[in-house]
């Protein structure tokens, strides 16, 4: 069967002034309708990179795509035509951002921003347009929608606003959604609402679901598998119940080492000592091996292939096998 979206082997250069920064170095990750995945890293891992190549929205100029293929529906969107890009975005996969105050333009009301979509794409007529924004704001739980939808985005709260991005990403009815860091600028409580309101979207509509983030915490609850991103590469990628029994690659047992746990309160967290590589300089062997508790003579020289641990399990870790059995 194919999949609804299939990243495979992509790799991403920025020519810099300072040098070539090796963004991306052969993320492979799939999504299947009705399915959450999870994309986790750390900030500079590659996760928003990797979303904006899927979007065709890759904006730095100096970004070249070196290799790799996205398939959507089993059609290579790096092959496709601008015009096949746009008619994908929007109508094939919407994509929502961390920020909502900047994606929305200030200057026109929310529901003017949904409506517009609908009369350029769709052909609506200015008062189905309508009608049809209200409908939205209300499947995404603004209260009184139908007042609502006349006020511009700085009236709105940020958890609103968010669901007003939410609304206006599926005025297109897209198949797939990614969601870049949706919840990182709310408060916990709101945080925790709009996961709840992006399960629920994702589940009546039996849509994929990609959720950025650098917050396991946010997303154990929702996601269905997860892919852990570290230096532009997927270091480990398991079902979710799988990577918390057992994870198996250490920067994943170092993430959830660093999670706050309940069983554990008045316990000092662990944090992941040292920083994520520069992309211009990338650690030579496993990049992960100067922050490794694990690491041996071995990992400074030789990269570690994906090892497999089940089906649709991988962990880019020599000692894989090893690191998942003591889980
Ligand atoms: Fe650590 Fe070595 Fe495994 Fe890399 S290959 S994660 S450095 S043990
Ligand atoms: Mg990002």
């Amino acid at each position: 069967m194919t999949a609804l979206l299939e990243v495979e082997d992509l790799h991403v250069e920025f020519r810099t002034r300072d040098g070539v920064a090796k963004v991306l170095n052969g993320v492979g990750y799939h999504v299947d309708a009705g399915e959450t995945v999870a994309v986790l890293g750390e900030s500079g891992s590659g996760k928003s990179v990797t979303a904006q190549t899927i979007m065709g929205i890759l904006d730095t100029p100096p970004a070249v795509v070196t290799r790799g293929a996205i398939r959507f529906h089993g059609e290579d969107l790096l092959a496709a035509s601008e015009e096949r890009r746009r008619e994908v975005r929007g109508d094939g996969i919407a994509m929502i951002f961390q920020d909502a105050l900047s994606a929305l333009n200030p200057v026109f009301t929310v529901g003017f921003q949904i409506e517009e979509q609908l009369r350029v794409r769709r052909g609506m007529s200015r008062k189905d347009a309508r009608a049809r924004a209200v409908e939205l704001l209300d499947l995404v739980k603004i209260p009184n929608a139908a007042n609502r939808v006349r006020e511009y985005p700085h009236q709105f709260s940020g958890g609103m606003r968010q669901r007003a991005m939410i609304a206006m990403s599926l005025a297109l009815d897209p198949e797939m959604l990614i969601a870049d860091e949706p919840t990182t600028a709310l408060d916990v409580t709101v945080q925790a609402q709009i996961m709840d309101l992006l399960r629920e979207i994702q589940q009546e509509r039996d849509m994929g679901l990609i959720l950025i983030t650098h917050d396991l915490g946010v997303v154990a609850d929702v996601a269905d598998r997860i892919a852990v991103m570290y230096a532009g590469r997927i270091v480990e990628h398991a079902d979710v119940f799988q990577l918390f029994r057992a994870p198996g690659h250490p920067y994943t047992e170092s993430l959830l080492e660093s999670l706050p746990r309940l069983d554990l309160k008045g316990q000092e967290l662990k944090t992941i000592k040292g920083l994520p590589p520069s992309l211009t300089h990338i650690p030579s062997g496993c990049p992960f091996h100067p922050r490794c508790p694990r690491a041996v003579d071995r990992c400074a020289t030789e990269v570690p292939a994906d090892h497999r641990l089940g089906l649709d399990r991988t962990s880019a870790c020599h000692f894989a096998e090893e690191v998942v059995s003591r889980g």
